[in-house]
């Protein structure tokens, strides 16, 4: 036996697959020195080195490829010292395919009481222990170097929403100088991909002037921010619609936190590869399930009696193992199992529709069979 057709891909490259003939939805495979990512494809997020709830081997049951883990959460807890002293990341969580740092960005910006931004970075107040901390640019990827992520994002400003064209404007412009600072601060070029990602508010001008001027940096990957702030779900499409054209096509496409149906079927039509979201996790912890396209309350009287499985389409091991019947006893006595099996259904479900969406691509029948998400 020879393996002679098996050439080997280098890392970071995007290879481009089918193409929608409507849309301009692709699929691909993303090479990583920690496997393949077939897109379009959600990516669980695992904020503190662990999915909420669930094992690696259930979050791999359910076809997960690339999940997330953050930079500001595992600075604070446990440090990156000490995971770089494990390891690195992949070994002290054990999970053995691609990982994605998100740079602390956002958390910094959201999260974080008492903070001061200047040009250098961003001082504020743990809250965890009190003490100050120091987030700049250089820091964010010494970091991210440590815990040794196969893609690890640049820093950047997040602004809320709404701001003003100038407060966007400023906040754009240090972002970018930011991202030349994480560029030159990036030890592992050839082991971690840098990405950049897109700012520029609702503002159509400003998403367009950041995005080119990113593209001519010549970044492994690109990632559209500073969505999902609070504002209403027709700006996401906007911005996305307005963004996406701008990124080069043979470059890995992200939208950051964006984890509904809609708005991960609208944004695959734009031609945006990977999705993140706290969603499915976070609904599992309250009862909630994600049941083709529905929200459902599990707590629901309804459901007292219900001995179906919960969802009968889906092959994910609680779908197949336990009735909604069960899910609703669970949940009533505050069991943590049944927290566990909806978070372990839910993250099955939103890449299960990101997985439907790349077979339809395949057979060029995406905005057909997806044409409810997509009007
Ligand atoms: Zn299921």
């Amino acid at each position: 036996m020879t393996s002679g057709n098996s050439a080997v891909i280098p890392a970071f490259t995007f290879e481009r697959l089918a193409q929608c003939g409507t849309t301009k939805a692709r699929t691909g495979r993303f090479h990583t020195p920690h496997g393949i990512v077939e897109t379009p494809r959600f990516m669980p997020v695992g904020t503190v080195g662990t999915i909420k709830g669930l094992t690696p081997q259930q979050v791999e049951s359910v076809g997960a490829q690339m999940i997330l883990a953050n930079t500001y959460h595992l600075h604070l807890q446990p440090g990156e010292d000490l995971v770089k002293a494990a390891g690195g990341l992949h070994r002290f969580m054990n999970w053995s395919q691609p990982i994605l740092t998100d740079s602390g960005g956002f958390q910094v910006f959201s999260l974080s009481k008492l903070r001061k931004i200047s040009e250098e970075g961003v001082i504020f107040r743990s809250p965890r222990d009190g003490r100050m901390i120091d987030f700049t640019p250089e820091r964010s990827i010494q970091i991210q170097n440590a815990l040794g992520s196969d893609v690890i994002m640049a820093f950047d400003e997040c602004p809320p929403y709404p701001a003003t064209r100038s407060q966007i404007r400023e906040s754009t412009d240090r972002t970018y100088r930011w991202l030349q600072r994480c560029i030159s601060a990036h030890e592992r070029p050839t082991e971690q991909a840098l990405f950049g990602i897109v700012q520029g508010g609702v503002y159509p001008d400003l998403r367009r002037e950041a995005a080119e001027s990113l593209v001519q940096l010549d970044l492994p990957g690109y990632a559209i921010g500073g969505v999902s702030v609070g504002e209403p779900a027709p700006l996401i499409h906007d911005i996305v619609n307005n963004t996406a054209p701008f990124l080069p096509e043979n470059k890995l496409r992200y939208l950051m936190g964006v984890g509904t149906y809609r708005e991960i079927a609208v944004a695959i039509a734009a031609g945006m590869d990977v999705f993140d979201c706290v969603i499915p996790t976070r609904l599992g912890r309250h009862g909630a399930a994600l049941v083709q396209g529905e929200r459902w309350n599990l707590k629901n009287a309804r459901f007292k009696e219900d001995f179906s499985s919960l969802d009968e389409t889906c092959s994910c091991y609680c779908c197949e193992n336990f009735s909604r019947a069960y899910l609703n006893h669970l949940l009533k006595v505050k069991e943590m199992l049944g927290y566990i099996l909806i978070s372990l259904h839910n993250v099955a479900e939103l890449i299960r529709f990101t997985q439907e969406i790349r077979d339809a691509i395949e057979r060029d029948r995406f905005a057909v069979e997806f044409a409810h998400w997509l009007n």
